[in-house]
């Protein structure tokens, strides 16, 4: 059942093969038995899970049931979810149980999922390993001593190891397509406001969008189908109707005008990943894209903007960590300042705190111009880059990480080298654009990410490019060795 896609397991449900009861059992029997050697999940809601599946199972007898009606599923420990804890990797809001569901968790519960549990992640989604959680680290099915990437390392490899058939995770600055590229997944950033952020633990809230993981382009069209639409409580929301995006997978790619911007493959580029990545170019003219080179020219500033932007927009946000309101507080304060002080000392890990203070500097008097602000500007270049690029082509392609998964540690001394695995992945939050991660092959034994970056709301043509390629390939369907 766990190698089955969505639309298989919806087939054995309507055919009585199985029961959403019975399928939960799997699933959370595959999570007792294998979540050891990963960490993906902080929390595991067992009992909710098999009252929903029963639920599902009703609402299927009586002929009530959609097409995701009784399908597990899991989310990130970022979506806010009612009487259930919600920690954001975090000893901040280690005892923090949320008193409501974000609109995500309530769309696709509305949709009859059944929700495993939560999912590890780097504190606050600040990372690109899943090493800084408060729960510890993450590890990849691929290959335990690496990381699985980040920060929604946990959804990725609770999905890449068939914990579960799909999952949700967030986007600030490659934070679904990376971690999708380092465990063989694929993962779609869609694009800012196609989500609602309504419920979502704000990091950076310009750059912060939802989207879905899964094994393949088909079953992300159908979990982003139930997460996506316009909603009154998140004010970038965009209100504009949902594209059918399982309806347009198979639409054929002839005369697809495909840009491969050449500097997404300069200097830093594994050039064993580019080889893969070069491959699947091939593959994607076989199926009649037409491909030619194109320039983002301001490229190399995504990571040093987005290190501005980014911290400040999160020094703003995490200020409601007081210690007053809700999550960690001190034990015996002396007073409102040591209060603020030691609960946020406590409550924060170093990541974070370095952030705040990186993102608090870039905001002061003084300094605002010269960093802040003229970030912004740097910003609009960036944008500007993607929409020339777009008058002139469909979709660009590229590597999604410029690495296969890394070891444990390999990076945590060194946050530069950190932020850089982001270097192809940032410029597209930057911008607003969605974004998708598809496996395209090994490098010894470690899956590689294709990227695909498309314009406004192009989220049913990534899809659908996805879905093709997979027609005509099986990265996809690799399984981590001891996880089958
Ligand atoms: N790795 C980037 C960061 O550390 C992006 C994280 C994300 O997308 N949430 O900020």
């Amino acid at each position: 059942m766990h190698n089955r896609s969505i639309a298989e397991i919806a087939a054995a449900l309507d055919r009585r093969e199985v029961s959403s009861e019975e399928l939960t059992r799997h699933f959370l029997g595959r999570i007792a038995r294998l979540d050891g050697q990963l960490n993906s999940f902080v929390t595991v809601t067992g009992e909710q899970a098999l009252s929903q599946a029963r639920e599902a199972d009703r609402r299927r007898a009586a002929g009530a049931a959609g097409p995701l009606t009784g399908i597990p599923m899991a989310h990130k420990d970022i979506f806010c979810t009612l009487g259930v804890r919600t920690s954001c990797g975090s000893r901040m809001l280690d005892p923090f149980v949320a008193p409501y569901d974000a609109t995500v968790v309530e769309r696709v519960a509305a949709a009859g999922m059944v929700t495993l549990g939560k999912t590890n992640m780097d504190e606050f989604a600040m990372g690109s390993s899943s090493e800084t959680s408060f729960y510890g680290p993450v590890r990849n099915p691929w290959d335990p001593g690496r990381v699985p990437g980040g920060s929604s390392g946990g959804s990725a490899a609770a999905v890449a190891a068939r914990l579960v058939p799909v999952a949700t995770g967030t986007d600030t600055g490659g934070s679904i397509r990376q971690p999708a590229a380092l465990t063989g997944l694929t993962g779609l950033k869609p694009t800012y406001g196609r989500v609602s952020r309504y419920g979502m633990v704000a990091f950076a809230s310009s750059l912060d969008q939802g989207g879905p993981f899964a094994r393949s382009a088909e079953d992300a069209a159908w979990l982003l189908s139930a997460m996506a639409g316009f909603d009154p409580r998140d004010s970038t929301s965009l209100d504009r109707p949902v594209d059918d995006y399982v309806g347009a997978l198979e639409a054929p790619l002839d005369g697809l005008r495909v840009g491969l911007p050449k500097e997404y493959f300069g200097e830093g580029l594994d050039p064993r990943v580019s080889a893969v990545v070069e491959a699947a170019v091939r593959e994607l003219e076989g199926l009649g894209a037409r491909v030619r080179e194109v320039s983002l020219p301001n490229s190399s500033l995504a990571v040093p903007v987005y290190y501005v932007v980014a911290p400040a927009e999160c020094s703003s946000n995490l200020s409601r960590y007081d210690g007053v309101r809700y999550g960690h507080r001190c034990a015996e304060p002396k007073g409102l300042e040591d209060l603020y002080k030691r609960s946020r000392s406590e409550g924060f890990g170093a990541e974070v705190k370095r952030r705040i203070m990186i993102g608090t500097y870039a905001l002061s008097a003084g300094y605002y111009d010269a960093y802040y602000l003229k970030a912004q500007q740097v910003r609009r270049l960036i944008a500007d880059d993607f929409r020339r690029a777009f008058a002139e082509v469909d979709v660009l392609v590229g590597p999604t990480s410029p690495s296969t998964a890394f070891r444990l540690g390999e990076k945590t001394s060194d946050p530069v080298q950190m932020y850089l695995s982001d270097i192809y992945t940032i410029a597209v939050n930057l911008a607003g654009l969605p974004a998708i991660a598809l496996p395209a092959g090994f490098v010894d034994g470690l899956p590689v990410g294709l990227q695909v970056i498309g314009d406004y709301f192009s989220e049913a043509r990534l899809l659908n490019v996805g879905h093709r390629y997979q027609q005509l390939t099986d990265w996809h369907q690799r399984v981590p060795p001891g996880f089958e």
